[in-house]
């Protein structure tokens, strides 16, 4: 029997009592590697009582001592960096450099936190009117619940809980069920770093923990990441509960190339930004269109590189490309690729069948290629989150654009060219908030704000950057008179 991992709540670890629990497994096997308790609604009232409990203490510690405890847990994190990425290629599957990328850009978010005094000031006016001063105070509001998803364990959870604690907030964090183990770690971590009792709290589970975290009348605000229909479902009922509310969903990301572009560095970059992570990326590309001549040369090279792409453990260096994360969303995948298909799409690569030896039990999908995606087809419309690349043809940038605008969702997409005025005119047209020129992934880094558009976000503040402060503190502006005498000048001294 494996172990079943515990939720942390009031800094110690405690069994839910939800009895309920699902298997965690290791992607590359199949094999059983623990268990996730499915929580209650009262193992989430008793995290939201400790981390109520902890408010008004980690409230009125000072912003650099506030500060100080996400040092000593970025010092940690680095100390572990190695381990926590091996224990994360052995529940999602990704291969090794991908989850070392991913624990680093975890860690830059635990840095940009570090700098909270100088983030977390207001804004200052003197003489409002006369003898009237005004001053905006961000002061923190209470209990956040942050719910993730599977697909980036580790960072996902530091886009929000470091600069929730960071503002003097405190935590109630619902991490995805399917790979919960290495952010267990980082708990612990962060308990060594000195983050005191209650302030991060940590309930496993599925569905009944998040409505609970929406409905729980002490939290006072929803961070959420995952599929765009279950963002739409937590933003409204956790709004319609009087939360502020972010919610990050899916994405349906076009990788468009110019004539003009650099081929070679194209490929590149849209090579790693489709197969990258087996396609479980929200800043996936997944539809690379070529404009013209553009596209004859773009469609050569994929199709070269999509074939050589070796997919096995994640932890074996000779390894290209890692598992998917389940049995379940392998199924997802392939039947996307059925559909793509029967609409007619020219399946010129087909990882259906891949296995891979020895390893059999694994969740595997191999890299993909679609071409004459019709308009409206749900392959290049529908986030397909697996290793499926689309490409087309279009005789014009603004054909492109059309193609891409087909989609309901809006995270990201990229463009390549050498021409300053065509990225410039795609910057305008795009209407998507994440946008790359000549980069396969656009990513922004933890200083300026994540999220998507259209059905990729749901909310106005996103996360991280500036959004991510506002998002977790509410500004109190205060106008004060401390003087009954006039400020006009002739009523004051000289020099004054
Ligand atoms: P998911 O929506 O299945 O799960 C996300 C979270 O919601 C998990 O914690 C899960 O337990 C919970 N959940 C699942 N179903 C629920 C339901 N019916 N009611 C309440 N809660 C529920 O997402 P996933 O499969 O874990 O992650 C992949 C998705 O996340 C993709 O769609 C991807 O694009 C998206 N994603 C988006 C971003 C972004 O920045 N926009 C970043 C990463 C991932």
């Amino acid at each position: 029997m494996s172990t079943i991992v515990q939720n942390y709540v009031g800094g110690g670890w405690r069994e839910a009592a939800g009895s309920e629990t699902l298997a965690i497994t290791n992607p590359a096997s199949g094999a059983e590697i623990g268990r996730v308790p499915l929580s209650s609604a009262a193992d989430v009232d008793a995290a939201v009582q400790a981390a109520r409990a902890a408010f008004p203490a980690w409230r009125a510690t000072p912003a650099p001592e506030r500060a100080r405890v996400l040092f000593r847990l970025k010092m940690l994190l680095e100390e572990h960096k190695e381990e926590l990425a091996v224990q994360l290629t052995r529940e999602h599957g990704k291969i090794l450099p991908e989850t070392r990328g991913e624990v680093q850009r975890g860690i830059e978010n635990v840095e940009h936190a570090c700098g909270i005094p100088a983030l977390m000031m207001g804004d200052t006016l003197e003489e409002i009117s006369r003898g009237i001063d005004c001053a905006s105070w961000r002061q923190p509001i209470g209990v956040f619940g942050i719910i993730t998803p599977y697909n980036f364990p580790v960072m996902i959870p530091l886009w929000f809980w470091p600069y929730a604690v960071a503002t003097g907030n405190t935590v109630v964090l619902k991490p995805s069920e399917q790979d919960p183990l290495t952010h267990q770690k980082i708990v612990e971590l962060a308990e060594k770093a000195g983050l005191p009792e209650g302030v991060l709290n940590v309930v496993h589970g599925g569905q009944e923990a998040v409505e609970s975290i929406c409905d729980h009348p002490d939290i006072v605000g929803v961070s959420f990441v995952g599929s765009s229909n279950v963002a739409k479902i937590v933003y409204t009922r956790a709004a319609a509960a009087g939360k502020r509310v972010q919610t990050l969903g899916g994405a349906k990301n076009y990788l468009i190339v110019l004539p003009d572009a650099d081929m070679d560095a194209t490929l590149e970059a849209c090579a790693g930004s489709i197969f990258g992570s087996s396609g479980q990326r929200c800043l996936a590309g997944s539809m690379v269109v070529g404009v013209g001549e553009a596209h004859a040369q773009i469609r050569e090279r994929i199709l070269d590189y999509a074939s050589s792409i070796r997919v096995g453990d994640g932890l074996d260096p000779a390894t290209n490309m890692g598992p998917v994360i389940s049995a379940s969303h392998r199924d997802r995948v392939r039947s996307f690729i059925d559909r793509g298909v029967a609409e007619g799409a020219k399946l010129t690569l087909d990882g259906r069948s891949t296995t891979v030896e020895g390893l059999e039990g694994g969740y595997w999908v191999g890299p993909t290629v679609f071409e004459d995606v019709a308009p409206g087809a749900s392959i290049g419309t529908e986030e397909i989150f697996g290793p499926v690349a689309g490409i087309n043809r279009a005789d014009s940038v603004e054909d492109a654009i059309a193609m891409m605008h087909a989609s309901r969702y809006g995270n990201a997409c990229s463009i390549f060219t050498t021409s300053g005025h065509a990225a410039r005119e795609f910057r305008y047209q795009a209407g998507i908030s994440m946008i790359g020129v000549n980069i396969g992934v656009a990513a922004p880094m933890a200083f300026f704000p994540f999220g998507g558009s259209k059905q990729s976000f749901f909310g106005d503040l996103k996360a991280a950057g500036r959004d991510g402060i506002a998002f977790f503190t509410d500004q109190r502006v205060v106008i004060s008179r401390w003087s009954n005498v006039s400020s006009d000048p002739h009523h004051r001294k000289k020099g004054q």
